[in-house]
């Protein structure tokens, strides 16, 4: 069975992309009778706030769609599904990878790795030096290496391969301040809800990338299933990343105008390439999905 998730984050308000990869997330996941998981990534709690906690609910009703697990509304949220809940996991990976020796110590500054790099990724100064995991300001970083091929699994764009060591090279794993890095807690979290299909934008290429290695170090049996489909990003009609004129303003300025979410649906019908006539509503837009078998 189809499991995925719409996987917003709330540090601000929802935008275009967020609906549109709701929005076919669902369409996909609703046509092969999947199962929806709403999982809220406030890994970096500073920056949640109430009120973007409850615009995430606020998209999902007005985009007329649904999940089947997951939280009922902000407040179930922080009682039993807030990463801030879920540390002592996302630790216990850490503790498994640096147990099985794939972790190092390193107290580069970033003004350090700037001038040592040669490609922007981290020069691998600390690789060999064996340094206290433990101490003060220290990171954890993952043997990645100057290359490593990672071949991903994708729908519609078929098996994609990139070189893990020329895009990340030696990642953060737990940052100086203790705290696991979004690549740990994403993939533990996918892992345990058992997602097996992933729907997200081309920028994410790189992380897939980096999850998969980290799972298959982990030995997850879930994650190192899964399919992705990384979408195209939203862009300006000239190319360049959207401009707030163009459609970058949060979509709680579109609700609170009274705008329907139709065109968002008519450019999601466009990505999947179900095309044929107008499609307005999620319901038009699950439709023309079955109708194409994707
Ligand atoms: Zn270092």
């Amino acid at each position: 069975m189809l499991r995925t998730r719409l996987a917003p984050t709330p540090s601000g308000y929802l935008h275009l992309g967020n609906a549109l990869s709701f929005v076919v997330t669902w369409a996909i996941a609703r046509a092969r009778e999947g199962q929806i998981l709403l999982r809220i990534d406030d890994l970096d709690a500073g920056r949640r706030r109430p009120e973007y906690l409850e615009d995430i609910f606020r998209t999902i009703e007005w985009l007329d769609i649904d999940f089947d697990e997951g939280p009922e509304g902000p407040d179930d949220f922080l009682a039993q599904y807030s990463q801030q809940l879920r540390l002592p996991q996302y630790h216990e990976a850490l503790r498994q990878l640096k147990e099985q020796g794939h972790l190092y110590a390193c107290t580069c500054s970033r003004k350090e790795i700037r001038q040592l790099s040669t490609n922007g990724n981290y020069p691998g100064t600390c690789l060999k030096q064996g340094k206290d995991f433990d101490a003060p300001r220290t990171a954890w970083r993952v043997k990645v290496g100057p290359t490593r091929e990672v071949t991903i699994p994708g729908w519609k764009r078929g098996i994609e391969s990139i070189d893990l060591g020329r895009e990340m090279g030696d990642f953060v794993v737990r940052q100086k301040n203790r705290a696991p890095a979004y690549q740990i807690a994403s993939l533990v979290d996918d892992e345990h809800w058992k997602i097996n299909f992933i729907v997200r934008g081309l920028d994410l290429l790189p992380s897939t990338g980096a999850q998969l290695y980290l799972a298959d170090l982990l030995g997850y049996e879930q994650f190192t299933q899964a399919t992705f489909w990384h979408h195209d990003l939203i862009t300006g009609e000239d190319g360049q990343k959207l401009s707030k004129s163009a459609g970058a303003d949060a979509l709680k300025t579109w609700r609170e105008a009274g705008k329907t979410p139709g065109d968002i649906f008519q450019i999601a019908a466009d990505w999947l390439g179900v095309t044929e006539g107008s499609i307005r509503t999620s319901a038009e837009l699950l439709a023309a999905v079955k109708d194409q078998n994707l």
